[in-house]
């Protein structure tokens, strides 16, 4: 064995020294973007996931699976958009990632979009048991004074449940499922867990989980509006300097996905929609109904572009064709959505196989779109009345 020479400890001296002070020579901003706000509250994410982990590992079978970490977990919560007496909650999304090794790099720590005054939740889930973790904070347990300092209560979650929610699990198990769901196992979330995580597991691709987000839920609604953005984006292009407005006649979950998907905002002037009833689509011109007996099949969205060479705007107005999915009814909303979420996420490539173009126009020099959604005006008569 090497005998430890004297350089050897003066030089481990010096690191020891040398770690001691480092904190000394810290810039200070780094002590400043640490607050007892943001400690806090990181502590209380690494604490939901700490709890996540024991309430997996108390159930058999499990623990043999836990701890091989890395690409084990799909974590989701509101944190950072639910608020406690006006706190922010942010700090928790990183008290999560360092314990559970999930990142929004990484696309498995999924902020859902929240009311700031629905309850703080999280879920984790483990992705080869199928087994979720949902915990949601209790208010009254929360340090008004946010310290950094203080011991977290037992008491900090007011709902602690354990459930098996993959695919799978629950198509075999329908109506034990069916019944915690009724019984807001999941606080009131189950839906939107549920649909998510198993959308996430089965391949969802990045720009579908940022509309799963901002949507709040994976329905088969927002999955018209990806696969509408998609072919928008593929088959209805932008020239260079470009831009897109778009005009929804029948809005429905699609409006959230294209948003997300085109950045065509309505606080930007963007997007317009107006709710057409049955009676409007009644008196709409053939070319927009197109022999469609429900009114969800007939025009629903009108997409415009701007060719910046000419100034003109051209557009086309657009139907979706529903497909039918095979998938039985299991005899609860959350599980037959998820059957029919992962059959359109498997065609997820192919929008052309889902819109139906009805008409295509350019407007006149001088019209723009924004002027065919001032109040008053129905586009689909608009437009037509443009063609006489
Ligand atoms: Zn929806």
């Amino acid at each position: 064995m090497k005998q430890r020479q004297p350089e050897d400890i003066r030089i481990t001296l010096l690191s020891i020294v040398l770690l001691l002070t480092a904190g000394m020579f810290l810039p200070p901003m780094t002590a400043a973007q640490q607050t007892d706000s943001y400690v806090y509250w990181r502590q209380i994410g690494i604490q939901a996931a700490r709890q996540a982990v024991g309430m997996m590992r108390d159930q058999e079978g499990i623990e043999s699976l836990l701890w091989s970490l890395s690409d084990d977990f799909i974590v989701l919560t509101n944190a950072g958009y639910a608020e406690i007496d006006g706190r922010g909650t942010m700090g928790a999304l990183d008290g999560l990632s360092s314990y559970l090794k999930v990142s929004r790099g990484d696309n498995d720590l999924i902020e859902v979009h929240s009311d700031a005054a629905w309850p703080l939740w999280f879920a984790v889930y483990h992705k080869n048991s199928g087994f979720c973790a949902y915990l949601q904070v209790d208010p009254a347990a929360i340090d008004p004074q946010e310290d950094r300092w203080a011991a977290l209560p037992e008491t900090l979650f007011a709902r602690q449940e354990l459930a098996r929610i993959d695919a799978a699990h629950l198509y075999a198990n329908a109506a034990e499922l069916s019944q915690k769901f009724n019984d807001k196992i999941f606080g009131g979330n189950e839906f939107r867990i549920v649909t998510i995580v198993n959308g996430k597991t089965a391949g969802a691709p990045l720009y579908a989980i940022r509309a799963f987000e901002f949507h709040d839920h994976y329905c088969m609604g927002v999955t018209s509006g990806l696969l509408m953005g998609r072919y928008i984006v593929e088959f209805f292009p932008l020239a260079s300097g470009g831009k897109y407005f778009v005009q929804t006649v029948q809005p429905w979950c699609k409006e959230d996905a294209l948003v997300v998907l085109l950045n065509t905002t309505p606080g930007k002037k963007g997007y317009a929609v107006s709710l057409a009833t049955d009676d409007d689509v009644a008196g709409w011109p053939d070319w927009a109904v197109d022999g469609a007996t429900r009114s969800m099949d007939a025009a629903t969205t009108i997409i415009y572009r701007l060719n910046p060479a000419s100034n003109r705007w051209d557009g086309q107005v657009l139907a979706f064709v529903w497909a039918n999915t095979g998938c039985p009814n299991h005899g609860d909303s959350t599980i037959n959505m998820v059957c029919n979420d992962l059959w359109y996420l498997a065609n997820i490539d192919r929008p052309e196989d889902f819109i139906k173009v009805l008409r295509e126009f350019e407007l006149p020099a001088g019209v723009t779109p924004q002027s065919l959604a001032r109040p008053g005006i129905d586009p689909i008569l608009a437009l037509d009345a443009l063609a006489q």
